[in-house]
């Protein structure tokens, strides 16, 4: 199967203030076709600036990008089958959603009737059969976001590329564009290259995610690979919470430098408790406890070591942990996930 999109080696360098900043530093990746992936990483850490080269907007320093198979590293936005979604999504406002919708087959000189069918078409695909009167102005902003899919879409790309276009929505309507855009991808069956910043959005709606840190990708594979199995420090602390234990805290536990457990794989118990186990690894105070709804994450100061994290489901425990109380901890050997050495 040929890759929608295929990265080799591919690397942007900015000259700034007399200083390079290596923006995207060596990537290589292959999208597969239909896939939906996301480009995940800190802000600044090349994201966008590797989707604009995929889009044609940022050149490559050094380093190839194909579509399906076809060397487009020097072609211009246009020459690519590639639309792209940017977050402020700078409808035009002058103009009705319909027009809008339709801007780009005006462009290329499709007849009206022809182009306001297509529009029509896409608004319905979003769900949106009866504003193709109106204005933006009267829009919600998701509905908006909605407008710009369609826009996008219209001209048929193989690919859509789409940068942080949920960024400006409050959570509630974030959330449930998520799961809307996850649905309108399996339906199109287009290739969709999404970059957030925001892990959850992420792992909600991807196939797979590259994980980006200082221009690199540090790791590729599916959500639930990424959350159990992080193949680096840096994956494990940025997706998901995580107790990451080093050095001599790791080796009280395993045969391990570096070790991550997630914080819902540890169980505690309070001295009070009757299932207090005696098979508990650790014993400490606790040191701070936030609610969070499902479930209670209890910061718990071991007698030897860094502090951990214990998120404990709020189902099933009747006693709450307060500040001060002595904890009995306990994990599954399974619970341990080793980090392997950095090169
Ligand atoms: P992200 O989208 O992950 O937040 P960007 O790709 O926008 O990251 O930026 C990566 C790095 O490149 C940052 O250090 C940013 O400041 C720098 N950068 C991005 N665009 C330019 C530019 N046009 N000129 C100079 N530096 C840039
Ligand atoms: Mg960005």
């Amino acid at each position: 199967m040929t890759s929608a999109v295929s990265l080799r080696d591919l690397s942007c360098v900015f000259r700034s203030a007399g200083k390079n900043i290596h923006a995207v530093a060596g990537v290589d990746l292959e999208v597969r076709s239909g896939e939906f992936f996301t480009l995940l990483g800190p802000s600044g850490s090349g994201k966008t600036t590797c989707l604009r080269m995929i889009g044609g907007f940022t050149l490559p320093t050094s380093g190839h990008i194909a579509i399906h198979g076809q060397d487009v590293s020097q072609k211009p936005p246009y020459a690519r089958p590639v639309n792209t979604v940017f977050q402020d999504y700078a409808l035009f406002p002058h103009m009705t959603i319909l027009d809008n919708v339709a801007y780009s087959l005006m462009v290329r000189g499709v007849d009206r009737a022809t182009r306001e069918k297509k529009a029509q078409q896409l608004l319905e695909t979003v769900q949106l059969p009866d504003v193709g009167q109106r204005k933006p102005v009267q829009l919600s902003g998701g509905q908006r976001q909605r407008v710009a899919m369609a826009r996008a879409l219209i001209s048929e790309p193989q690919v859509l590329l789409l940068d942080e276009p949920l960024g400006a929505l409050d959570l509630k309507l974030r959330e449930q564009m998520q799961s809307e855009l996850k649905s309108l991808q399996r339906k199109l069956g287009i290739t969709f290259i999404f970059v957030t910043h925001d892990q959850h959005e992420a792992l909600s709606v991807s196939d797979r995610i590259g994980v980006f840190n200082l221009g690199r990708l540090e790791q590729v594979a599916t959500p639930a690979e990424l959350y159990q199995s992080p193949a680096t420090r840096f994956v494990a602390e940025f997706v998901g919470a995580a107790n990451v234990l080093q050095g001599a805290d790791a080796r009280r536990y395993a045969a391990a430098e570096v070790l991550m457990i997630r914080p819902e794989l540890i169980g505690l118990a309070l001295d009070t408790s009757p299932e207090r186990s005696a098979a508990a690894r650790t014993h400490g105070t606790v040191a701070e406890v936030q609610f969070f709804g499902a479930f209670w994450r209890v910061l718990v100061q071991p007698e030897q070591g860094l502090p951990l994290l214990v998120d404990l489901p709020v189902h099933g425990h009747t006693q709450v942990p307060q500040p001060g109380a002595m904890a009995h901890l306990s994990w599954a050997d399974e619970a341990m996930h080793i980090i392997e050495a950095q090169p």
